[in-house]
């Protein structure tokens, strides 16, 4: 087989990349990239992590996200260590950067980690909710079963539930945000449906308006 040469180091070879001999491709070529540095703000009480918006993530899922593959990973290790209130993180790739060559990396991130109070938790500190769902019905386990319908509605869709209150005549779900209960109401069975609105105050200059949505089931 004819020899070719690599136009970086001159070396003889028999298979190039891009003109380039395995070494020098290696070389060249990231198998991951991470910043240097990054910010990650956690919430100090559901531990939502956010890089650019609050998500329901951890740490981890965070740093992974800082993370760009540029060919085939096939084991990714992520250790952590603070150091001077900084975590350090060393995240150990490898994988292939073609068909052919495989290549394994080191690369290290210095994350700030902020905690917060995450934009819902912000809200309910501050005493504040957007909508109530009244769950009418005599027959308990009914309620209950709807009660955890609707939890997984909310968790599912990056909402809160703020508090349950029980009460003689059924349950009242205070939740966050309100745009949740049309998804809520096309979900669950019922009898009947009665939605009205509440001011409860002013926000940027805007009426705010408190959503009460009750069904009975
Ligand atoms: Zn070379
Ligand atoms: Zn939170």
């Amino acid at each position: 087989m004819k020899s070719k040469f690599c136009i970086k180091c001159g070396k003889k070879t028999e298979t190039l990349f891009n003109g380039l001999c395995e070494e020098c491709f290696k070389e060249m070529n990231e198998l991951i990239s991470v910043p240097e540095k990054a910010k990650i703000s956690v919430c100090k009480i559901c531990g939502r992590a956010k890089i650019k918006k609050w998500e329901k993530i951890d740490i981890d899922d965070a740093i992974k996200r800082l993370i760009k593959t540029n060919g085939k990973l096939e084991k990714i290790k992520i250790e952590k260590e603070w150091k001077n209130k900084k975590l350090l993180v060393k995240i150990k790739a490898s994988g292939f950067l073609n068909e052919k060559v495989k290549k394994s990396e080191t690369k290290e991130i210095e994350i700030t980690i902020e905690e917060k109070l995450c934009d819902t938790c912000g809200k309910i500190v501050g005493g504040y909710y957007e909508s109530v769902i009244q769950l009418r019905s005599k027959d308990k386990n009914k309620l209950e079963k709807t009660l955890r319908d609707i939890e997984n509605i909310v968790y599912n869709n990056n909402g809160f539930i703020v508090k349950i209150l029980k009460n003689k005549n059924g349950v009242d779900v205070y939740i966050t945000p309100k745009s949740l209960l049309n998804k809520i109401s096309r979900s669950i069975k019922y009898n009947e449906i009665k939605t009205s609105y509440t001011l409860v105050g002013m926000k940027d200059g805007k009426n705010l308006y408190r959503s009460t949505m009750l069904l009975r089931l």
